[in-house]
């Protein structure tokens, strides 16, 4: 076995109270001493007493992220690496037989803080946040494609995020060649791959770009919930903020029709594409802000019986949640109108800066204004692949809200 990191980061006796808790970052207040350079792996101690490893950072506010808590740590070796990854692989496995499309590593709460690992069939995306995982690129390149089974491995590493790191954002083939038949793709032409998830109403495929299209390719974190919206999902189906249509998909062959919205044209197309691919003959894309058509749809009396809205985080930071909730309200409040009597509303919020229980008060407003009821049918939350750490409320950002209207 290789020596132990040198290095040590001494935390103040607050910050071993901290760290009691399990929260798996270490703030610089909470250090009394740090060792060690940018993205080093070192030996966190209190008073002398060995508690564990962790990733350095001294850039970010969040200088340590734990690796192990032990007072007799591994060396973080390739061997260790692989051993997490093979165990996050593992814990996935219900969820490969019904889809080629998951997250593989959920950072921290996979045991690999600052690392993102998504598979789309035969590509494997990471994402690498902090300087220290930063480091694991080249190891990744090497063996990620191995351990997960895809024959090339990219870095998305265009997250605003790594600046606070002082990481370069960048897009690169870490290893592998182009994926082969199953991916339709040309030099300089976006890459893109077929990829599957098996719902309740069967088998939709469904393309992604993981070199360039939103997330890392697709929104993995609504897969249960899109199954779910699909079990419950029954004649006119809205989906708004529908990306490429993924919640519209697996519903519209349980509904007489399905209509998705975006503002995104590239988003669309790639509905359009997957509905004929998947045979779907009753979805329709329509390219709007979904504000707009929904005070039109109300203002001409339109009725849907099932809706979905699913808008991008409003409130990226705390300063932004009165104007979020306003905007939450809004959108609410017009899906509650066009609903018809015993509609279900399938309704999200991934702003981890508005609570559950704020979001529920939001649904709450929404829902007087409108003048109607609404029982709750379920709460619901990120996808089984994006787990949260019960020591890292942080990590809990999706809410799903169904309701029913009486
Ligand atoms: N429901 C999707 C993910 C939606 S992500 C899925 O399950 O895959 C949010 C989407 O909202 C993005 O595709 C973005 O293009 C779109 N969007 C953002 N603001 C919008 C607006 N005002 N009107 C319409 N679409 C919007």
């Amino acid at each position: 076995m290789k020596p132990l990191p040198q290095h040590v980061c001494e935390l103040t006796r607050k910050g071993l109270q901290w760290a009691r808790t399990g929260h798996p970052w270490v703030y610089r207040d909470d250090l009394a001493s740090a060792q060690g350079a940018h993205g080093d792996v070192v030996l966190v101690a209190c008073q002398g007493k060995v508690l564990g490893t962790a990733f350095l950072s001294v850039r970010s506010k969040i200088s340590l992220r734990w690796i192990e808590r032990s007072a007799e740590p591994a060396e973080p070796d390739p061997a260790f690496w692989r051993a997490r990854i093979e165990r996050a692989h593992a814990r996935r496995q219900a969820l490969a037989l019904r889809t080629n499309a998951y997250r593989v590593v959920h950072d921290a709460a996979d045991g690999i803080p600052g690392l993102v690992v998504d598979r789309y069939g035969p590509v494997a995306v990471v994402q690498t946040t902090i300087a220290g995982t930063e480091r694991l690129l080249p190891f990744l390149g090497e063996e990620l494609g191995g351990l997960v089974g895809a024959g090339a491995v990219i870095a998305r590493n265009d997250l605003l995020v790594r600046e606070k790191e002082g990481l370069e954002r960048e897009v690169r083939v870490l290893s592998g060649a182009e994926p082969g038949p199953a991916a339709e793709a040309g030099r300089g032409k976006p890459w893109r791959v077929w990829v599957h998830e098996d719902g309740p109403g069967g088998r939709v495929l469904f393309h992604v770009d993981p070199r360039s299209g939103q997330k890392t390719g697709a929104y993995l974190d609504q897969r249960e919930n899109r199954w779910r919206a699909a079990e419950l999902a029954r004649g006119r189906f809205l989906d708004a903020f529908s990306h490429g249509g993924l919640f519209a998909l697996h519903a519209a062959k349980r509904c007489s029709e399905a209509v998705a919205i975006d503002s995104s044209e590239a988003a669309l197309e790639l509905c359009e594409e997957a509905a004929a691919r998947n045979g779907i003959g009753n979805l329709r894309c329509e390219r709007a802000n979904v504000f707009d058509r929904l005070k039109e749809a109300c203002e001409k009396g339109e009725r849907f019986d099932t809706v979905v809205l699913d808008p991008p985080a409003f409130a990226k930071s705390r300063a932004e949640v009165p104007a979020a909730a306003r905007g939450y309200r809004e959108l609410n409040r017009r899906a509650m109108e066009i609903l018809s009597p015993g509609g279900v509303l399938v309704t999200c919020s991934c702003s981890y800066n508005l609570g559950e229980p704020q979001f529920l008060d939001v649904l709450r407003t929404a829902a007087a204004d409108a003048r109607s009821s609404f029982t709750v049918l379920e709460r619901r939350g990120q996808a089984s692949d994006h787990p949260v750490l019960l020591s890292h409320p942080e990590s809990a950002y999706l809410k799903c809200v169904v309701l029913r209207k009486e």
